[in-house]
């Protein structure tokens, strides 16, 4: 007794029923199909991608020829917004549509394999490259003929940004490479792997640049096993004297800190976004189930503590629903809202963890079961509060914008 994907609706009922700004009526309509066709295309597979602990490399092409991969990027680099740079709201939109209807193909590891190269990699590219680099990197990303990763965090450094030590070292015609990089999305099978690296020998942010490296000779990577995700490639690699040439520096040299940072909020939102997705689809799961799964002589959904249980989520859900959204605004309207998306990043990815396991006790010994589903969702959950920064850092951050 398994609800199909197909006949989840995509908002539950007594929850939001109303187009809720920033979207509009178009972008609804857009959801809509977004939606169908993740449900068509790619929730079919995530099984048997799960238990291979891969997907294809063909998927992203297969992303690509809906457009999906280019949302926020012009035409001349194969995206479909307009407005491009000059006006980069309705691309973020269009954009920020997609991440939240991604994760009904079932996959956290597909959604993270295909945000981390869109999302997070193909961006800064975007943002801080030439129009020489984007033509070269990003159109191929965004077709998806080239899979991109974004390689910041070490095995001594993740929080502490500052803190690496994979060093660029100024040679003839470019900088030599050495260092690794762990825990990268699209690690093994990036083609470009965009990666901060120590330009100057003094500590500290300053020294920090941002380099397009093509996978090639010195370059090693390896997968890593891990809780959930499983669909997804996650990697350490290792860059062992590789020459970058010099039209490979992103960006201006020693600027890299704050490139990193200007992505991480918009990797944040993402994250936020692709959560709020991710606990409609768990909740409408599990009000299926529990009107289906029969105890005592009635649907479980009949017991009061069930009940409440429904209405606890649903009221959360709308909390990070609402909060999301306006940092999202607020981002699209350029007002730099850093304690917004912050607080959004925070409080979705540690929510999701929550409802997932509410959700999971609510189907007892089956929810234990792959069968369900729902312990997928918790385990690929458990990532957030961790990835593009921890809670504490997320906390940290709050508490500077504070003053304590
Ligand atoms: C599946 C997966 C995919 C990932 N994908 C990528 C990727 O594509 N690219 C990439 O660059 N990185 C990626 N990451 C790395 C991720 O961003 C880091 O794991 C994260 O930033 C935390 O860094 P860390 O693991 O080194 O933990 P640490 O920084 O060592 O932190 C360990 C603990 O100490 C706490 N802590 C650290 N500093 C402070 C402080 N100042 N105050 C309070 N507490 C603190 C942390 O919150 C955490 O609880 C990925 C990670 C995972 C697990």
């Amino acid at each position: 007794m398994e609800a199909s994907a197909k006949t989840r609706p995509a908002k539950p009922s007594g929850m939001a029923k109303d187009i809720t700004p920033p979207f509009t009526e178009e972008l609804e309509e857009f959801r809509k199909s977004v939606r169908g066709w993740v449900l068509a295309n790619l929730t079919p597979h995530a099984d048997e991608w799960e238990a291979s602990k891969h997907f294809p490399d063909e998927v992203f092409k297969t992303v690509a020829s809906q457009g999906y991969l280019g949302l926020k990027f012009e035409e001349e680099y194969g995206g479909s917004n307009e407005g491009g740079l000059e006006n980069p709201a309705q691309g973020y939109l269009a954009d920020a549509v997609q991440l939240e209807e991604l994760p009904a193909c079932g996959s956290g590891g597909v959604a993270a394999g295909i945000w981390a190269h869109a999302g997070i990699a193909l961006t800064p590219i975007w943002k801080f490259g030439s129009h020489e680099q984007k033509l070269k990197y990003l159109k191929p990303g965004v077709s998806g003929d080239k899979i991109a990763a974004l390689a910041i965090t070490e095995p001594g450094a993740g929080s502490d940004v500052a803190g690496i030590q994979t060093k660029a070292e100024k040679v003839d015609g470019g900088y030599l490479l050495n260092g690794s990089k762990v825990f990268i999305t699209n690690g093994v099978r990036a083609h470009t792997i965009v990666t901060a690296a120590k330009t100057t020998p003094e500590g500290g942010h300053h020294g920090i640049s941002f380099f397009i490296v093509e996978r090639g000779e010195g370059v090693t990577s390896s997968p890593l096993e891990k809780l959930g995700w499983h669909a997804s490639d996650t990697a350490e690699i290792g860059y062992n004297d590789v020459f970058v040439p010099e039209e490979n520096l992103l960006g201006e040299e020693n600027h890299g800190f704050y490139m990193i940072m200007a992505n991480f909020q918009w990797e944040r939102l993402m994250m936020a976004l692709g959560a709020v997705g991710a606990m409609k689809d768990v909740f409408a799961a599990t009000l299926d189930y529990a009107h289906e799964r029969n105890a005592f002589g009635r649907p479980i959904s009949n017991f009061q503590v069930i009940r409440h249980k429904f209405a606890d989520m649903a009221t959360q859900i709308e909390a990070a629903r609402t909060m999301t959204y306006n940092a999202l605004r607020l981002f699209v309207e350029g007002k730099e809202p850093l304690s917004e998306v912050t607080m959004a990043k925070l409080f979705t990815q540690r929510l999701l963890v929550n409802i997932c396991d509410e959700c999971l006790q609510i189907h007892g010994g089956w929810g234990y079961m792959k069968e369900y589903k729902i312990e997928r969702a918790l385990r690929d959950a458990r990532l957030g509060p961790i990835g593009g920064g921890t809670d504490e850092i997320m906390k940290e951050i709050l508490g500077k914008t504070l003053g304590v």
